[in-house]
């Protein structure tokens, strides 16, 4: 008769690392090639356009002598410029060394460590793969709640199940679907004693979604994590924030300076304040990326593909049998071109494919009809 597996039993895999290490299984990113490798890279939601001009700007500036000093511990320039940019008080704010970091902070934070059946965090069973990761590693019960079949995330399934906290990625990821701001603020009334986290990593590119950062000032159990990573062009930066009322920024704070009381570098908050104030080349790049989804989605669609509508800038789409995603996945890789497949249940049928220029999704496009054409006639 099989029997469940302990952690405890969990072969080591060495014996000078703790259980935890040796039991966890860590998160996987996806694939960066070698520098000087060239490929068109749409396998892990990056921007294609570079960051906004005021960034070189500011580097070029600079006074590398300043680098002999420690950097502000609360990253202020950062703080500052983002509570402008998203019209809220500096106080509201916290950063840290990328939205990741940030997340992580939000479980140590908020969630409590202990394995009793009320006290899981709730995330949805598809979502940002590295929420069940932080749960484990920080021992937080996860419990994973199924989409809809259209993948879509049903607040009543936050509602009434005993927690100790809601992580919900909005839009979802990888599924690209938006929840509405109604559905959200349903799940914040439903869980007054629960911290309920919204990571709206790819908010920027949902045309018709406003940001949850609106409901800050109704709702003292709502944090919403933001990265630099996507819109801002910055993923290479390690730069992301949280905004929450005060009280819950400063339990993040605490916990911060439990860890690494300086996780922002000097370089860093030189170039995000820039890149946060310069809100025309914001608007500018996040347009240029929604009106190529579109197209590119139109001309997918008329391809076979299915997919839900997208408020990210990826898209995540089913191609027509009897093409199989992974095949496509692995010859479009061949031919240079990388996008993400998952080989998991439920979304195994999919690629998540990140909007590129608009040169190079011709380029997919183009490929991609040639798998087409291939099955079609073998
Ligand atoms: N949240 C979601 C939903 C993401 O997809 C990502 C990017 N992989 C992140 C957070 C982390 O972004 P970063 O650490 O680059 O800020």
């Amino acid at each position: 008769m099989s029997r469940r597996i302990r952690k405890s039993e969990v072969r080591k895999l060495n014996n000078y690392w703790n259980k935890k290490i040796n039991s966890i299984e860590p998160y996987v990113a996806g694939e960066q090639p070698a520098e000087g490798v060239k490929v068109i890279k749409l396998n892990t939601n990056e921007n294609p356009y570079p960051p906004s001009p005021e960034c070189k700007k500011a580097l070029e500036s600079y006074d590398l002598a300043d680098l002999r000093l420690y950097p502000n511990t609360d990253a202020m320039s950062i703080k500052e410029a983002a509570a402008k940019a998203e019209g809220v008080a500096p106080e509201n704010v916290f950063v840290g060394n990328g939205s990741d970091e940030v997340l992580a902070l939000v479980w140590q934070t908020y969630w409590e460590k202990e394995y009793d059946q009320d006290k899981a965090v709730l995330v949805p069973e598809i979502s940002y793969s590295f929420y069940p990761v932080y749960s484990d590693f920080y021992s937080v019960r996860c419990r994973k709640i199924p989409l809809k079949d259209d993948f879509s995330i049903d607040w009543q399934d936050y509602a009434d199940v005993p927690n100790c906290g809601i992580a919900i990625a909005n839009p979802n990821a990888p599924t690209s679907k938006v929840m509405p701001l109604e559905d959200i603020e349903k799940i914040l009334k439903a869980n007054p004693d629960s911290v309920v986290m919204i990571d709206e990593a790819y908010q920027a590119f949902a045309e018709d979604y406003v940001s949850a950062v609106s409901l800050i000032g109704k709702y003292k159990n709502l944090v919403v994590v933001k990265t630099m990573s996507k819109a801002y062009s910055l993923a290479g930066l390690r730069v992301g924030y949280a905004i929450a009322d005060k009280d819950l920024i400063e339990g993040l704070i605490r916990a911060r300076d439990s860890f690494n009381s300086y996780p922002v570098d000097r370089l860093a908050q030189l170039i995000a304040s820039a890149a946060l104030g310069d809100r025309e080349y914001y608007e500018e790049t996040r347009a240029k990326i929604i009106s190529t989804r579109k197209r590119v989605a139109e001309e997918l669609k008329a391809l076979g593909f299915t997919m839900p509508d997208s408020g990210a800038n990826f898209l995540f789409a089913k191609p027509p049998l009897p093409l199989k995603a992974e095949t496509l996945y692995k010859n479009l890789k061949a031919k240079g071109i990388l996008v993400r497949y998952f080989n998991k249940p439920v979304i195994g049928d999919y690629l998540r494919i990140t909007v590129g220029t608009d040169g190079e999704m011709d380029e997919f496009i183009a490929r991609v009809r040639e798998e087409i054409d291939y099955v079609k006639n073998s």
